[in-house]
């Protein structure tokens, strides 16, 4: 009695070891790596096997040799055939296989093969071999189809774990995409608005407008069919950007060229704007010149909007195998609280009516510096300016 108390007392232990691994382990064959050591304690093989069922390709998804060394190969070969038979036959197949002349009755394999499902569905056979005998008994195969049946749970988990992230996945990027459609409505919206209905007041037959009106309607139209115009062209982009379907055209890129190049743009733009330069020859990067230089004109375009009347500077270094340009005004430059958004799509900072814009240059910058394996941020005390950064790996081999 007390011997019976003390074996069930083990299984017990057995059992617990067995089912605490389906709660810790990430992956069903690491849970099957713990299980070995306890299972062969109770039951004794050479090799096991896992194959995949033949609707999945009938792969061998798991093997190991825990008994004495083998051959893998040639044992795999043998387990095929049992695999097949536990899908044919949808049972428990128990095997012993005569060698030929050229096997040792020692080494003859005997084989239990387990089918491994969930519910109706097949999702692996699992085969052990044993060489040399003694052949699987009943209470083998028991533990045989209760391994079987931890394995179809821990199997079936991270099936569903696995799909329950591909949703959740999905699901932020659909609450994104509706997101997006809300914002780019109201952005499209609202200068569509005013290009209704100023026209709308310029055609209406009750009214005569004085010439000086009409041209500050028809401007204000021009103006709102300009910001139209330049949402699209930007939405548009920033949408090709985020599909990936944004062609780059990579080349090696020198960026003290491109960002002289683009100073002399953006200054004939504004003849009266202050640049100084500390930009040293650097090594190249791997990149689109003309998507580069948008970044760059872009944060031209909003040092001329945000921190009208300020020097720039510009300057670039090399270091330890990237090369950094810094980008600086001595703007207003950005409330604290803003700067973890500033380079989110449709982000601009309130309060700046007056200033026109989209919110979307500093989000395609983003996006350009991402697919060039490089990093964007920005510094900023409120009063003292704004300080863009940009960190472009220098192309191999040169990089450290
Ligand atoms: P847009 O200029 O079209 O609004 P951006 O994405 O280029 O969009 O910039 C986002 C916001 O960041 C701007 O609306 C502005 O409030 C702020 N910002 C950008 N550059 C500066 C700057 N140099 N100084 C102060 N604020 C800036």
């Amino acid at each position: 009695m007390k011997e019976t108390n003390a074996a069930s007392h083990d299984i017990l232990i057995f059992i617990n070891t067995m089912l605490a691994e389906i709660n810790l382990a990430p992956d069903w064959r690491r849970a099957l790596d713990n299980w070995l050591s306890h299972i062969y304690r109770y039951l004794l093989f050479d090799h096991i096997t896992i194959f995949s069922s033949p609707a999945n390709g009938g792969d061998v998804l798991y093997a190991r040799a825990v008994g004495r060394a083998r051959s893998a190969e040639a044992d795999v070969d043998w387990g095929v055939n049992v695999a097949q038979l536990v899908f044919e036959q949808g049972r428990v197949i128990r095997l012993n296989r005569d060698g030929g002349g050229n096997i040792n009755r020692n080494e003859m394999p005997f084989f239990l093969g387990i089918p491994i499902r969930d519910g109706d569905q097949w999702l692996a056979a699992l085969v052990l071999v044993r060489f040399g005998g003694p052949a699987f008994s009943e209470t083998d195969q028991l533990i045989g189809q209760m391994l079987g049946n931890f394995l179809a749970i821990v199997m079936t988990r991270q099936k569903l774990r696995e799909r329950v992230a591909e949703l959740e996945r999905l699901e932020r990027q659909m609450l994104l995409q509706e997101d997006f459609v809300s914002t780019i409505s109201h952005e499209l919206r609202t200068p569509l608005g005013f290009i209704k209905g100023y026209t709308t007041s310029l055609l209406r037959p009750d009214t005569e407008w004085d010439r000086a009106t009409q041209q500050e309607f028809l401007e204000i139209i021009d103006e709102e069919t300009d910001r139209l115009a330049e949402l699209i062209e930007k939405i548009l982009e920033s949408a090709r950007l985020q599909s990936d379907t944004l062609p780059l055209n990579f080349q090696p890129v020198r960026l003290d060229v491109l960002l002289r190049d683009a100073t002399v743009r953006a200054m004939t733009h504004d003849r009266k704007m202050k640049v100084t330069m500390d930009v040293p020859a650097l090594p190249p990067v791997l990149g689109d010149s003309v998507r580069l230089a948008q970044v760059f004109e872009n944060f031209f375009s909003n040092a001329r909007k945000y921190a009208a009347g300020s020097e720039i500077e510009i300057s670039a270094r090399q270091e330890n195998g990237w090369v950094v340009v810094s980008f600086r005004d001595y703007g207003p430059g950005i409330p604290p609280e803003h700067l973890p958004f500033i380079f989110e799509r449709f982000y601009r900072i309130p309060g700046k009516d007056g200033i026109k814009g989209t919110g979307l240059g500093l989000y395609i910058a983003r996006e350009i510096i991402d697919a060039h394996h490089g990093t964007i941020a920005v510094e900023s005390e409120p009063g003292k300016g704004a300080t863009f950064i940009v960190r472009l790996p220098v192309m191999e081999p040169e990089r450290k």
